[in-house]
């Protein structure tokens, strides 16, 4: 069983055959305090689960429909399995080899040979790839040449080629990028055939373009090797039907099969945003009939198959395995490399679509903070709009729970005006992590904390990084606070400076006395009197003050770092091992 970090008893409860109740009077037995709509840590989940003999994967959210996608592809692949399924299907050839060496030219030259065999003949629509018919055999060529679209999209685990054609000038010779090419397409295991192009010059030297490729491992067959060589110009339309023929009878050796009936699923060559046809992908087809009306997923993009055409611009109802063909109907662009799948259902599609969508969008943000509009500090902010210029907010935003995680999004969104854009970079339940601020750092963000707190290193990196961590514990204020900024009000700053930090080790009762923790000072000062919270994991468990401090048996005043200490807890005995001690104060901070 999946079940996802930062679950509630309402949501682990049933995942288990239980209700909410059993988790949270479960939790209770174990001395924590919960509501059925609290997050639950790692632990708590763990333990429930044990308790209920349950074997429990936790992951990511997110991470849950991925896997669920990963299963719809597995029983596919299974579903593949059965050999008599299995019919020929075209072989995927791409082309590559050194720049000006006649990939484009060669593309062109084949594909206007299929136009002209093809009676409809005429329109020739550039799809991404297309296909080419000879005896009663296909081929679909990608229409990408170079390496730099096949490594792309073996990158992301796309094995979309069955041959390279390797093109070299027979006057140039094998050049820097012929190597290259070459030895992308032995990594990819594909079998290769080399076009040597351009032998109409009159400096061609065919055989000397051979003896280089021998150097290098590709033996001719007129030597006794194994590597198809064809001699070609595309300029003067020579070979080229040779070249075809070889490349069928390569392709026939491959013996290259796949199931053509069923449920879809392929690689996404290209995709655009068509004015007028909105979002547009190129799919390559590797197994299943893809139909019209199919709910697909194609990476982040989902929607029903509004429309297919092929690559002589014809709408079609289906296409098949190794066929090219453009999709209309998704939501948004794709990216080249994608994976597709035909989804059991709308909502199925919607739901992996959605979650990888905000999946990519954390992880590009996080790995290329330029993929978003550089925000506007907050204390800056005012300043900006009233010069006529629009303003960006960029905001980390982190909570307790959920609920108060939407009803700030919400109430926020509401600020939104033409003149300031408020964008949520990152949105998530829990303590505010060096993660967080990293993040806010690169997209210039503001990180909000509504009863989560930072840990001590999230914060001395904020610091450095010159990040602001707001802290509320009341939603109006932090609606109030960012309304002001938003109109130049920006209220002073009151930044708790914490004092002390110190680490819960037991937790003991004392007769008369009451529950006491048993501490380890980290860092700074515990005073007695002051102002203190707990956090456990990050998140505020209870705000209070410090009633009665002690070392050893004496009450005393304060506790240095590096010393232990005993803290009386009046009011809230519900601390364990493991959880903070924060001592703060108020102060103000003085803008600059
Ligand atoms: P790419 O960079 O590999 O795609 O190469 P192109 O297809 O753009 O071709 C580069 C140049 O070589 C163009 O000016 C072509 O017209 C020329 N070219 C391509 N094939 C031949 C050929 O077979 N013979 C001759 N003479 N020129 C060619």
């Amino acid at each position: 069983m999946v079940i996802e970090r930062g679950s509630t008893a309402k949501d682990l409860g049933p995942k288990l055959n239980r209700s909410a109740a059993d988790v949270v009077r479960f939790l209770l037995q174990q001395g924590e305090m919960i509501t059925a709509t609290q997050t639950l840590s790692d632990d708590m989940i763990e333990l429930f689960a044990a308790d209920v003999g349950a074997a429990i994967r936790l992951v990511d959210p997110g991470q849950e429909q991925e896997v669920g996608l990963q299963q719809l592809l597995d029983v596919l692949d299974e579903e593949d399995e059965n050999e008599a399924d299995l019919r020929p299907r075209p072989a995927v050839v791409t082309v590559m080899g050194h720049v000006d060496h006649g990939k484009t030219l060669l593309l062109d030259r084949i594909r206007s040979a299929s136009v002209a065999a093809d009676e409809a003949g005429g329109i020739t629509q550039h799809i991404g790839a297309y296909q080419v018919e000879k005896n009663g055999k296909r081929l679909t060529f990608i229409d990408t040449p170079g390496h730099e679209a096949f490594t792309a999209m073996r990158a992301r685990g796309a094995e979309a080629t069955d041959i390279v054609i390797l093109v070299v000038a027979a006057d140039d010779g094998v050049m820097p990028t012929t190597l290259e090419a070459l030895a992308h397409a032995r990594a990819a295991e594909v079998p290769i055939v080399v076009a040597i192009n351009k032998v109409d010059r009159d400096n061609a030297d065919p055989d000397r373009v051979r003896q280089q490729l021998a150097e290098h491992g590709l033996i001719p067959e007129q030597w006794g090797g194994d590597t198809v060589m064809v001699e070609i110009s595309a300029l003067q339309d020579l070979g080229i039907d040779d070249l075809i023929d070889n490349l069928l009878v390569v392709a026939e050796l491959e013996d290259l099969r796949a199931n053509p009936e069923g449920r879809a699923y392929g690689v996404v060559l290209e995709a655009k945003l068509d004015v007028g046809r909105g979002p547009v992908a190129t799919v390559l087809v590797q197994r299943g009939q893809l139909e019209v009306g199919d709910p697909m997923v194609a990476g982040p993009a989902w929607g029903r198959v509004r429309a297919l055409i092929d690559d002589k611009g014809e709408q079609v109802k289906q296409a098949g395995p190794g066929s090219p063909v453009q999709v209309l109907g998704l939501s948004e662009v794709a990216d080249a490399g994608d994976d597709f799948v035909v989804a059991p259902d709308d909502r199925t599609a919607r739901r992996v679509g959605e979650t990888r969508g905000q999946y990519a969008r954390i992880k590009s943000i996080a790995s290329d903070a330029s993929a978003i509009t550089t925000g506007v500090k907050l204390e800056d902010i005012f300043e900006q709009i009233q010069k006529g210029e629009a303003a960006t907010l960029n905001l980390v935003l982190k909570a307790d729970v959920n609920g108060s995680l939407e009803a700030l999004t919400d109430s926020l969104r509401r600020l939104e005006r033409d003149e300031v854009k408020i964008v949520f970079v990152h949105r998530a339940v829990g303590g505010i992590t060096q993660y967080d601020v990293q993040l806010a750092s690169a997209t210039g963000a503001t990180i909000i904390g509504f009863n989560v707190r930072p840990d001590r290193k999230s914060r001395e990196l904020a610091e450095t990084e010159d990040v602001e961590i707001r802290t509320y514990e009341i939603i109006y204020q932090v609606i109030a606070d960012i309304g002001n900024a938003l109109v130049g009000l920006l209220a002073p700053e009151f930044e708790e400076v914490v004092t002390g930090e110190a680490e819960v080790r037991e937790v003991f009762r004392v007769p008369r006395v009451g529950a006491v923790a048993g501490c380890y000072v980290r860092s700074g000062v515990i005073t007695r009197n002051s102002p203190v919270r707990f956090l456990r994991e990050g998140t505020i468990i209870w705000k209070g003050t410090i009633n009665s401090l002690r070392r050893f048996k004496d009450d005393v005043r304060e506790v240095a770092a590096g010393f232990e200490c005993g803290v009386g807890l009046s009011d809230f005995q519900d601390l364990k091992p493991g959880d903070v001690i924060e001592t703060f104060q108020q102060r103000e901070i003085p803008r600059t």
